[in-house]
C-alpha cells in the first residue's frame, strides 16, 4: 500500500499500535514525533526509517540528534517541530494521539495545510471543537476518528442518511471503580486507579477512565464530530467493551458496531477508510461473551461525567476550562498530591470561577486553558 503516515505520539499506546499496523499493510512512516522516550523513538527510526523525527521535551534533543548521527533523518523538537510534522504535505494522513491539550496547535497546523487526520488526541476537539470543526469544513479536510466508540459511531453512520440520524448511543466500560460509591472512593490509590479492567492505555487516559471523565470527554467530542446536541447523546455502561457504541435512526432501528476491545480495528479503520482489510487482531465470539450487559451510568458517585457534560451545555469555553483543570488535576493526583476524588471537585470549582466567554479564536483556548491550569495549581498549593 502506497499510503503514507505520519505520527504524533509514535511512542504511545497508539502510536505502538498504529506502528503494527503500518507495518502489516505495507504502508510508509514519513515523520515520527514523541514526548520524551527517545530510546524507543530511536528503535522506530531505525525501523520506520521516517525522514524527520521530532522529541517535544526539547531538553532530550542533543541526546536523540547524537544517537542518530548515522542514520539519514531530520532531527526536530518543541512545539515548533511538532508543527513543522503536521503540515508535511508529504504524507497523506496525520496520526495525532498525543496527549492532552497540546495536541490542539498541531491538529490546527495541519488543517491549515489540507492534511486528513487522524485523530486520537480528544482534548484537540473538547478543548477547540468549535475552532477544529469550523477550519477543517472550510479547507475540506477529513478528521477520522481513532477513538473506539467515536469510530463505532462514524462505522454506523455509513450509508445512511446523516439528517435520519435521532441519537447516538456512546458505550462506557465503567472503569475500574464501577459498582462503588462515592465512600468507597475517599482513599483510592494511584495503583487502584490505574487498573483497567478491558483496555490497556497511557496514564492519564486511565485515570479518566476510572473517574468517567474520559467518558465525559468523549461526550463532548462526539458532539463535536457529529454535530449532536447534548440530548441526542446517551451514555451507556457496558462492562465488557464489546459494543464499542451504536446509534438510533428516525426509524427506532440501532445500528452497533462490535468487536474485541482492542484499539488497532478503530485505528485500521481510520487509517484504510473506507476498506476494511485484515487486522492484527482477534476476531469476536459472542458465545465466549454469552451475557452482554447495559446500565444507566452513576452520575453522583462518578461526578467527573455530570461536570463534563454540564461543560458543554454551557458552551464557550466552559469544556476547555474543564479539560485543562483535569489535566492538571490528574497529574497532581497521579504524584499523591491530591485525592482521587478532589480531581472532581477541583474541577468543578473552576468550571465556577470561569467568566463564561465565547471562543472565537485561538488565543480564546489557550487563554481559558492557562485559567484553568493556574486555578488548579493554585488551589492546590493554598
Ligand atoms: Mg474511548
Amino acid at each position: 500500500m502506497e499510503k503514507v503516515v505520519s505520527i504524533l505520539g509514535s511512542t504511545g499506546s497508539i502510536g505502538t499500535q498504529a506502528l503494527e499496523v503500518i507495518e502489516m499493510h505495507g504502508m510508509h512512516v514519513h515523520a515520527l514525533a514523541a514526548n520524551q522516550n527517545i530510546a524507543l523513538l530511536e528503535t522506530q527510526v531505525r525501523k520506520y526509517h521516517p525522514k524527520k523525527v521530532c522529541v517535544y521535551d526539547t531538553t532530550r534533543y542533543s541526546e536523540l540528534k547524537a544517537r542518530l548521527t548515522d542514520v539519514d533523518v531530520q532531527v526536530l523538537t518543541g512545539m515548533d517541530g511538532m508543527c513543522e510534522i503536521a503540515l508535511d504535505n508529504c504524507a497523506d494522513i496525520l496520526i495525532n494521539s498525543v496527549v492532552g491539550m497540546v495536541g490542539l496547535l498541531p491538529t490546527l497546523t495541519a488543517i491549515n495545510a489540507g492534511i486528513d487526520i487522524a485523530l486520537a488526541n480528544k482534548e484537540t476537539l473538547v478543548a477547540g471543537g468549535a475552532l477544529v470543526m469550523e477550519r477543517a469544513a472550510k479547507k475540506g479536510v477529513h478528521i477520522y476518528p481513532v477513538d473506539s466508540e467515536h469510530s463505532a459511531i462514524f462505522q454506523c453512520l455509513q450509508g445512511n442518511k446523516r439528517e435520519q440520524l435521532r441519537k447516538i448511543i456512546l458505550t462506557a466500560s465503567g472503569g475500574p471503580f464501577y459498582g462503588k460509591i462515592k465512600n468507597e472512593l475517599q482513599n483510592v490509590t494511584v495503583k487502584d486507579a490505574l487498573a483497567h479492567p478491558n483496555w490497556s492505555m497511557g496514564n492519564k487516559i486511565t485515570i479518566d477512565s476510572a473517574t468517567l471523565m474520559n467518558k465525559g470527554l468523549e461526550f463532548i467530542e462526539a458532539k463535536w464530530l457529529f454535530d449532536l446536541q447534548p440530548e441526542q447523546i446517551e451514555i451507556v455502561v457496558h462492562r465488557q467493551s464489546v459494543v464499542h457504541s451504536a446509534v438510533e435512526y428516525q426509524d427506532c432501528s440501532v445500528i452497533a458496531q462490535m468487536g474485541v476491545p482492542d484499539m488497532k480495528i478503530p485505528i485500521q479503520y481510520a487509517l484504510l477508510y473506507p476498506d476494511r482489510l485484515p487486522c492484527p487482531t482477534r476476531s469476536l465470539s459472542l458465545t465466549e461473551y454469552g451475557t452482554l450487559t447495559f446500565e444507566k451510568p452513576d452520575m453522583k458517585t462518578f461526578e467527573c461525567l455530570q461536570i463534563a457534560i454540564e461543560s458543554i451545555r454551557i458552551g464557550g469555553i466552559a469544556p476547555c476550562v474543564i479539560n485543562g483543570a483535569n489535566e492538571v488535576a490528574v497529574a497532581a493526583f497521579l504524584e499523591g498530591k491530591i485525592g482521587f476524588l478532589d480531581i472532581a471537585t477541583l474541577s468543578k470549582k473552576a468550571m465556577r470561577a470561569m467568566k463564561p466567554m465565547e471562543i472565537t479564536c485561538y488565543e480564546d483556548v489557550i487563554r481559558a486553558d492557562r485559567f484553568a491550569r493556574e486555578f488548579i495549581l493554585n488551589t492546590i498549593s493554598k
